[in-house]
């Protein structure tokens, strides 16, 4: 059962507030901060100390006589932000102490066919056989959880005998059981929206407006503002995947229901098929990239008209936000890459902005969806608002963020 709050818990909460992000301090400066008497902090730090949650980082030479100083810091292993990215066949897990250095990760596949509920319960398992050694999980702060859109895959599995539960429904259970089992604050957000805020923490300067463009199975888009991604009223905000490209009646059908949208012609199954129609079925996209090494003139004739469809869609959103730069990412984004100058010049027809634009290839990483989630963790734990466990996180109790 729960024990009540006590006030030594308020205190133990203000001290790992104090000591968040790296920072490190003597037990006076503690003691200081929170005018708290010394022996009270001294017992405090005591157990933190034993339990391994905090460490001597290094001693302070004290510039006179006297005993140097022990500065104290958070463990390197203590884990506070659990990053997951689910995508249709894996879960990819990154574990990061308060610094946002990830101490562990890990990617569990699951069988065919498993639904949400059997998904969860490997993550849950995997971040568990995570926490060993000196990775603890006892001051985590926060889990951000990426998942995909909507899809066919129901919480018991699919094929599914019942009628298949809407997926913000699906969400919300998602939610529920990381927030029940670790009592800490859950963000679920769609994880194209996090590997963009990945790309945009990389660059290194937070407040970047970027346009990102995911061309894989699907075509998956976000766009940063002043470093956030914009969710939208309806979660679609930087949807650009589903502009409409190609009017003509013999446009393919996209699966959000409508035909001709970017997603149709430009995914990687798109693009394989228009180059099998060229030199044959067995080809596939590692043959096209091997062509283009070659200079083969079909497979750039190929890539320059997707790169035509890609930058027109690009270059519409760039008119919208009048981004820092443009990331293209999947196995088709790696592909525009080798003919970056048609891609530029089909964005510039769309933007006021010119050929200035700044375009570039995502930084390949599996586990950029769960890194992007830490990103978007750490951004919003803020201590200096409001000190306790779960800094300016929101506490589960108070429902978290909005799951639509
Ligand atoms: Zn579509």
């Amino acid at each position: 059962m729960d024990r009540q709050w006590s006030v030594r818990d308020q205190h133990r909460d203000d001290v790992l507030a104090l000591l968040h992000r790296g920072r490190r301090l003597t037990r006076g400066e503690i003691s200081q901060s929170l005018h708290l008497t010394r022996s009270t902090v001294s017992e405090l730090l005591a157990d933190l100390l034993d339990q391994g949650i905090i460490t001597v980082a290094e001693q302070r030479s004290p510039g006179g006589r006297g005993r140097p100083a022990e500065v104290l810091g958070i463990h390197p292993g203590a884990v506070r932000y659990a990053g997951l990215d689910f995508s249709h066949t894996a879960v990819t897990l990154c574990l990061a102490n308060s610094a946002g250095d990830v101490i562990a990760a890990a990617t569990a596949e699951y069988p065919s066919g498993a639904g949400w509920e059997s998904r969860v319960q490997l993550a849950l398992r995997s971040i568990h056989e995570l926490a060993v050694d000196d990775v603890h999980l006892d001051v985590i702060a926060g889990i951000g959880i990426g998942l995909p859109g909507p899809n066919s895959a129901s919480w018991h599995g699919f094929p599914s005998e019942t009628p298949v539960e809407p997926f913000h429904l699906v969400k919300a259970r998602i939610r529920e059981q990381f927030a029940s089992a670790f009592d800490c604050a859950v963000l679920v957000d769609h994880h194209i929206r996090f590997a963009a805020l990945h790309e945009a923490s990389i660059a290194g300067e937070s407040e970047r407006d970027i346009v990102y463009l995911r061309l894989s199975t699907g075509v998956g888009g976000a766009v940063l503002g002043a470093g956030a991604a914009l969710r939208g009223t309806h979660l679609l905000a930087g949807e650009i995947g589903h502009m409409i490209v190609d009017e003509t009646p013999q446009a393919e059908a996209c699966r959000c229901g409508r035909r001709g949208c970017l997603e149709t012609v430009a995914s990687a199954g798109a693009v394989t098929r228009a180059w099998q129609e060229i030199v044959g079925p067995q080809a596939d996209l590692e043959d096209l990239a091997a062509a283009l090494e070659a200079s083969d003139p079909r497979a750039s004739e190929l890539l320059t008209g997707i790169a035509d469809a890609v930058g027109r869609v690009l270059g519409i959103a760039a008119l919208v936000i009048d981004p820092d730069e443009i990331v293209v990412a999947g196995e088709v984004g790696a592909l525009l890459v080798n003919v970056l100058p048609d891609l530029r010049q089909a964005v510039a027809r769309q933007c006021l902005t010119g050929t200035e634009v700044e375009i570039r290839g995502a930084v390949a990483s599996h586990q950029q969806g769960a890194l992007g989630a830490i990103a978007a963790l750490r951004s919003a734990d803020h201590p200096a608002r409001r000190p306790g466990r779960a800094p300016s996180l929101p506490a589960p109790a108070r429902g978290g963020l909005r799951v639509r």
